[in-house]
Order: structure tokens, then C-alpha cells, then sequence
């Protein structure tokens, strides 16, 4: 997938349910017009994933896994794995904050998830973004170095420009508080830079890196403006149909090819 759409992913963490998932596809498919420059992601609840995937029109959605199980198969009570996924879904968020801080997934634990989604031919949304203490440091640099560097041991080149990343700051997510653009170019900037070093310059040309936190209908295009943005991980705003089919027309003014 190269980078001439914009992707916009709704992340709808742990709400909906099945039914409610299935109005909002129905309220959502009305209000989204179908543009070839931006493709739409839906990232429901794992209960949800299945009813989704048998109602959408992938040619008007794909549907991502908010989290899954490193391991394919096997003895692994309550887990659902990639392998199982596979075909179900087209993307998996990877390494997202509220992983990393609430269920204390590490370095490794992305790293892992990123291979499973690979061999699995789902394409990985690699969440990365230093937190408040971090950024008050100014350590953000450091932190999206060693959270790339961790998440893309072992992926190869041929891997690597199919590879989605999401520059999340932990401290703008779900809190109202917006990353300023400048300081999401420098880390659009940061991200490309290692990809060049790790893969080289066509691949860090080539990957697609999204912005998330605290992104809204009133806000979304600054960042879709911003060079290098290839798009929007979006949590709360997404769960309002209006708000999200909004920013959806604004990826579609953003976008370089307006087809
Ligand atoms: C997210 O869940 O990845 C996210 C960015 O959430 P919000 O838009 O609510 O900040």
C-alpha cells in the first residue's frame, strides 16, 4: 500500500458491543461518502470483529484488531492470536499506550505482536509516544527511538514499508490535550529518519505514519495538513458518527490526490 491515501483508523476500544457496533456501520455507511483518497479503518471490540467483518463493504471499510495474542495457537485461556485473525481483519494496533501502561506490555510484547501480525499478512499499526514525565524531559526522541528500534527487530525491509506507524504522545490521548504540530512533524521527522537508517531511504519514503491523540472534528486537519502525515488513529471522536464521518471529509480535502 503506498502512501496516496490518507487512512483514518476509529479505534472504539471497549465500547460497543455487538449490537451497537452493527447501528453504528449502518449510521456510519450513510454518512461516508466512498473516496479512493482515504481508506477508513474500524477497530471494534474483539467481540465484535466477526459480525463486523460479515457487514461491512471493503470497499468502503477495513476492520482492525485492537490487540490480539503473540502466539499462533494453543493453550492460551482467553486469547484470541493473529493466526485466527487473519482474514478477518486487514490491520492490528500494536503496542498502543493503554497496552503498554495499563497491561504493562513491553518492548518485547510489541516486538512479538509485530512478527505475529507480519507472518499472519495483517499489516501491524505500531503505536508509539512518550508520556507526560517523558516529555517534560525532552526525551520524546529517545523514546520513539528505543519503542521503533524494540517493535522492528527481526522485520525486513520488505516488511518494513508496509508497516504502519502511529506517533501517539501517552499524554494526549483521551485528555483533551493536543501535541502541537510542530512538535509532530519533528517526530514525523524522527520516525523517518530511523526508518532510513534501519531500511533505507525508499522504505522510510514508503511507510505511512499516522498522528493520534485528542484529534477532533475542529482540530483533525491541522494535522492532516502537517508533511509527512499519512493519517489519523482516532479513539473518542470516533465514536460519534457525525464527528468521525466529519473528519473523514476533512482527510479527503487533505489528501495529495483528491480523486
Ligand atoms: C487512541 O485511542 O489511540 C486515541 C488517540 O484516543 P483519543 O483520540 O481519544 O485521544
Amino acid at each position: 500500500m503506498g502512501r496516496e491515501k490518507k487512512l483514518i483508523i476509529g479505534n472504539w476500544k471497549m465500547n460497543l458491543g455487538v449490537h451497537d457496533a452493527s447501528l453504528y456501520l449502518h449510521r456510519l455507511e450513510k454518512l461516508v461518502k466512498v473516496h479512493r483518497n482515504v481508506e477508513i479503518v474500524l477497530a471494534p471490540t474483539m467481540l465484535a470483529v466477526q459480525t463486523l467483518s460479515l457487514q461491512i463493504d471493503r470497499r468502503q471499510f477495513r476492520l482492525a484488531a485492537q490487540n490480539f495474542y503473540h502466539r499462533d495457537f494453543g493453550a492460551y485461556t482467553g486469547e484470541v492470536s493473529a493466526a485466527q485473525l487473519k482474514g478477518v481483519v486487514d490491520y492490528a494496533l500494536v503496542g498502543h499506550s493503554e497496552r503498554r501502561h495499563i497491561f504493562n506490555e513491553h518492548d518485547k510484547d510489541t516486538r512479538a505482536k509485530v512478527q505475529a501480525a507480519i507472518r499472519n499478512d495483517i499489516t501491524p499499526v505500531l503505536c508509539i509516544g512518550e508520556t507526560a514525565t517523558e516529555h517534560s524531559a525532552d526525551e520524546t526522541r529517545d523514546v520513539i527511538h528505543d519503542q521503533l528500534a524494540a517493535g522492528l527487530t527481526n522485520v525486513t525491509s520488505e516488511e518494513a514499508s508496509d508497516i504502519i506507524v502511529a506517533y501517539e504522545p501517552v499524554w494526549a490521548i483521551g485528555t483533551g490535550i493536543n501535541a502541537k504540530p510542530a512538535d509532530v512533524t519533528k517526530a514525523v521527522l524522527a520516525i523517518r529518519s530511523q526508518f532510513k537508517h534501519l531500511f533505507g531511504s525508499k522504505v522510510a519514503e514508503e511507510v505511512r505514519i499516522l498522528y493520534g491523540g485528542s484529534v477532533n472534528e475542529d482540530n483533525a486537519a491541522d494535522y492532516l495538513m502537517l508533511p509527512g502525515i499519512d493519517g489519523l488513529l482516532i479513539g473518542g471522536a470516533s465514536l460519534d458518527a457525525h464527528v468521525f464521518s466529519a473528519i473523514i471529509e476533512k482527510a479527503h480535502k487533505n489528501s495529495k490526490k483528491d480523486t
